[in-house]
């Protein structure tokens, strides 16, 4: 007899949706999180797309900070391109729509221990049988049947159990962000800044959160980080162009960029969300595919509570059904980035000068592409390769 059936480490996204879907298939489930709070500190952009997120929860204004419906694109030497979107985005509070997904896994019958720090693993017969935690300056322990990893990017569970979770320097943004008061931005549009002077081998972005305030920060990939600090570049931004904003609150995390690992199971144990990589390798963004992987690893997981197999074997659906949903785009999305990232300032400004030309209601994605691809013909044959799978 263990003490649950599944035990999911992180109160994250990924962490809420893998225990909704476990308890939801009659799984006795726990979710400990480190944090006092659930969704606290946050450390994201907090924009998601309306369409993905709709297929997990209606949307909450409680929790929605802005509606958004334009995008613009600021190429190295200013030039702005005007977007529409088929899609309309959102700018989250992560505070309590992290509280909100929580609640609904809760109100499926998950149990949520927060203050509760897992530091190891209990490995029996070369399986996970549990974790062992401090909660309030106790060590503890709990035993499951199995285990599910959704402890974002600095995850360590994952290492604990044997499997490789080290990413390489190029396929990790190192990411840093103000939430600043007094600022006066189009409260529909966000704002991305893209070339070298603005964010080395990744991008700035503002996000507007309604009230005066926005998200602006940068990603600077993993290897540039070491001669440009995300931190200052994006001081001597707000310095230069909102002098007269105040940062409420600031936050630097890891963004991964990388494939998904290669194996994402083990006896007993199964990792999602960012502590498996499931991050778009192209927009960084991983609320919504988090979201997806822990869905489908809690699943996994409550079939194979039913099934009384609790083998690496048992959790085979689980990579092929991430595959089939996100995974295939994913690794396009892999190889676009690569070919992204060989762009030039110079490149991107000779793109930006033909797109300017076209008004943005006529600005298709298809007219995007012919632009990059006049400036950059390999990425034609990277994308077409990257969808055929080859
Ligand atoms: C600066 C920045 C901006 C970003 N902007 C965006 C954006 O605009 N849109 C977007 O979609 N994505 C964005 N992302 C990425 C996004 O934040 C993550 O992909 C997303 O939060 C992943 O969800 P998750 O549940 O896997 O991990 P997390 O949200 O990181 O949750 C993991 C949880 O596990 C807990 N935890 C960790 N270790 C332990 C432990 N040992 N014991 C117990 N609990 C533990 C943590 O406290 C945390 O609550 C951004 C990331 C950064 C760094």
């Amino acid at each position: 007899m263990t003490d649950y059936d599944v035990i999911v480490v992180g109160g994250g996204p990924a962490g809420s949706m893998a225990a909704e879907a476990a308890a939801k298939q009659g799984a006795r489930t726990i979710m400990l999180e480190k944090d006092r709070d659930i969704g606290y500190p946050v450390r994201c952009g907090e924009g998601v797309g309306a369409f993905g997120l709709k297929k997990f929860i209606e949307p909450d204004p409680a929790w929605i900070a802005t509606t958004i419906s334009k995008v613009r694109m600021r190429s190295p030497d200013n030039t702005l391109i005007d977007f529409g979107m088929d899609d309309a985005g959102f700018i989250l509070h992560r505070r309590l729509f992290d509280y909100a997904l929580a609640n609904q896994a809760s109100q499926a019958g998950v149990e949520i221990q927060t203050r509760a720090y897992v530091d190891g693993l209990i490995i029996e017969d070369d399986c996970v049988r549990g974790v062992k935690y401090q909660y309030m300056g106790e060590h503890k322990q709990l035993t499951a049947k199995l285990v599910i990893a959704a402890d974002g990017v600095e995850s360590r569970v994952g290492r604990m159990a044997g499997l490789r979770t080290a990413t390489k320097l190029k396929d990790m943004d190192s990411g840093y962000q103000a939430t600043v008061g007094n600022i006066d931005v189009d409260q529909e549009m966000i704002d991305f800044y893209v070339g070298s002077n603005w964010a080395p081998g990744g991008y700035l972005w503002i996000f507007p959160k309604g009230n005066g305030m926005a998200n602006i920060g940068l990603g600077i990939n993993g290897i540039y980080a070491k001669e440009h600090s995300a931190h200052d570049m994006l001081h001597g931004f707000l310095d230069k162009y909102f002098p007269k904003a105040s940062v409420l609150t600031s936050v630097c995390g890891g963004i991964p960029i990388a494939k998904t690992l290669k194996k994402i199971t083990s006896n007993g144990l199964m990792l999602t969300g960012d502590a498996a990589r499931m991050v778009n390798p192209v927009t960084g963004g991983g609320i919504i595919t988090g979201m997806v992987g822990g869905q489908i690893a809690g699943d996994v997981a409550g079939l194979a509570i039913q099934s009384g197999d609790y083998s690496e074997k048992a959790f085979d659906g689980y990579p092929k059904r991430w595959h089939k949903a996100e995974g295939k785009t994913h690794e396009a999305f892999y190889r676009i980035g690569e070919g992204i990232a060989q762009i030039t300032d110079d490149q991107l400004n000779k793109i930006a000068h033909r797109l300017v030309k076209t008004p943005s209601e006529n600005l298709s994605l298809l007219k995007i592409f012919t632009a990059v691809a006049r400036e950059k013909p390999k990425i034609l044959l990277d994308v077409t390769r990257a969808f055929a799978g080859i």
